[in-house]
């Protein structure tokens, strides 16, 4: 059975490059039947926090990706780990190294000196000497000295490393006795099954250090998919420079996560020019035949775009729920709702367009004020107002405006901002005939009044 995972490490925040290595993650195990498990990462003490752990179930719960199974914690199987470096250590796999600190670095100087990789020399590998006194070991795993290490990726197809070039005998437990990284992944992966280990490819040089320690602890070795790297539109690595990276930021943004996985999806997935997917159709479609070797860019325009499509499509329970989550009910305003979810870009586009459209104006906007008003404009407006009656819907109103606008020989650009700024305050606004369908009849005259005696003074 195919069983993926996602292991961040809590840090900070769940950045969007890593809901999209979850979100592949996901859909691998969802387009195989297989499962799919949250693993937290949080062995380093000093850089973990709970607080960083919580942002991420926070995030995962907002971006509704089901796990599987328990959610675990990495702080928790320490006992685990321990005794799989016992089992290296018994078995001759692993031994103890009283190297210090002041050695290491005297060596990486020497090492340097002669412009050579720095790379642990093997002193206490095969150490018969005495045991220094007063220095607390670290556990080093014995390495292949030579040949080579495929890892046949499932993105980038089959990569090698020369044991020269890139091992030593890296250290699987600190002096304090905490294990490392790479040790504690792959003890975790094979333990829990994880048959398909999908990351970033900024992992992809852990991976073969990873094989030597699935070969020293006899676990079976996963498949791998080193994900190519998301850039920003400048075409450097994605950071803060370019939009958003924290996930919870795109909620607080307005962006509905249907729009943001979707978007996620894009950037290393294609089918054809496929731009929509609903998760059911990414579930079902999902194959690493389709995702690309080479990096994706982040495109915020695209990420609009997807946003405003869901703002449209989606069912209006859906849109309401989200609404409500920023703060905004529009439960018993659905027709308010219909009107505004045509326009907007965002949830807080939509929420802020609600306010304007549904309260009274307390004030103008002094610029747009001067730029629309003027004798021609205000003599229309005045007319339009003293012969406005209300109309059925919002295209008998675009009529009764049309023929006013014959009658008096006038262009409707001359009337429209004055309307739209009488009704909101503001010169940017859902259609003006839209809005005169949804308001009342009384609050449409308080609003002309009131704009009325603005602007006449
Ligand atoms: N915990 C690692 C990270 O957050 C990922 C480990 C892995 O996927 O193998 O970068």
């Amino acid at each position: 059975m195919i069983k993926t995972r996602f292991a961040p490490s809590p840090t900070g925040y769940l950045h969007i490059g890593g809901l999209r290595t979850a979100l592949f993650s996901y859909l691998y195990a969802r387009a195989n039947n297989g499962k799919f498990i949250l693993r937290i990462e949080d062995t380093d003490m000093a850089r973990n926090s709970a607080q960083a752990a919580q942002a991420i179930l926070d995030a995962f719960k907002w971006v509704d990706l089901e796990i599987d199974s328990e959610i675990t914690y990495q702080s928790k199987r320490f006992d685990i780990y321990k005794r799989y470096i016992k089992q290296l250590l018994d078995e001759g796999k692993a031994y103890y190294c009283y190297m210090s600190e002041d050695e290491l670095e005297q060596l990486r100087k020497e090492q340097e000196a002669k412009k050579l990789r720095p790379k642990y020399d093997g002193r206490y590998r095969d150490y018969k000497g005495e045991i220094p006194k007063d220095i607390k070991p670290v556990v080093r795993i014995k390495a292949p000295l030579s040949g080579e290490i495929v890892v046949n990726d499932g993105v980038k197809g089959k990569v090698v490393f020369k044991c020269e070039d890139i091992l030593d005998d890296f250290v699987i437990a600190r002096a304090d006795g905490s294990p490392t990284y790479n040790f504690v992944v792959v003890v975790d992966d094979a333990l829990m099954g994880v048959s398909d280990v999908i990351r970033g490819d900024d992992h992809l040089s852990n991976t073969p250090k990873q094989i030597i320690l699935y070969e020293a602890l006899n676990f079976k070795i996963p498949n791998f998919y080193h994900l190519a790297m998301i850039n920003g539109e400048d075409g450097k690595k994605l950071s803060k420079r370019h939009g958003a990276t924290d996930v919870m930021e795109y909620k607080a943004m307005g962006y509905l996560p249907e729009a943001l996985l979707n978007f996620l999806l894009r950037l290393g997935y294609s089918n054809k020019d496929q731009e929509i997917f609903s998760m059911q159709e990414m579930k079902e479609c999902f194959t690493f035949k389709n995702v690309s070797k080479g990096a994706s860019t982040y495109n915020a325009k695209k990420l609009e775009w997807l946003n405003a499509h869901y703002i449209k499509s989606l069912p209006d329970e859906r849109i309401i729920n989200a609404c409500k989550e920023l703060g905004y009910d529009f439960s018993s305003k659905l027709k308010l709702l219909h009107m505004l979810k045509e326009r907007a870009k965002t949830l807080v586009e939509l929420i802020s367009s609600a306010k304007i459209v549904d309260n009274t104006p307390q004030s103008y906007d002094e610029n747009a004020i001067n730029k629309f008003v003027n004798e021609i404009s205000k003599d229309l407006f005045n007319k339009y107002v003293n012969e406005f009656t209300v109309q059925e819907n919002e295209s008998k109103y675009e009529e009764f405006t049309n023929e006013f606008l014959q009658a008096n020989n006038a262009k409707l650009k001359d009337l429209a901002q004055l309307l739209r700024i009488a009704l909101t305050g503001v010169s940017v606004s859902p259609s003006v005939f839209a809005m005169l369908e949804y308001l009342s009849e009384d609050e449409i005259k308080i609003r002309f009044n009131n704009f009325k005696g603005k602007i006449n003074g």
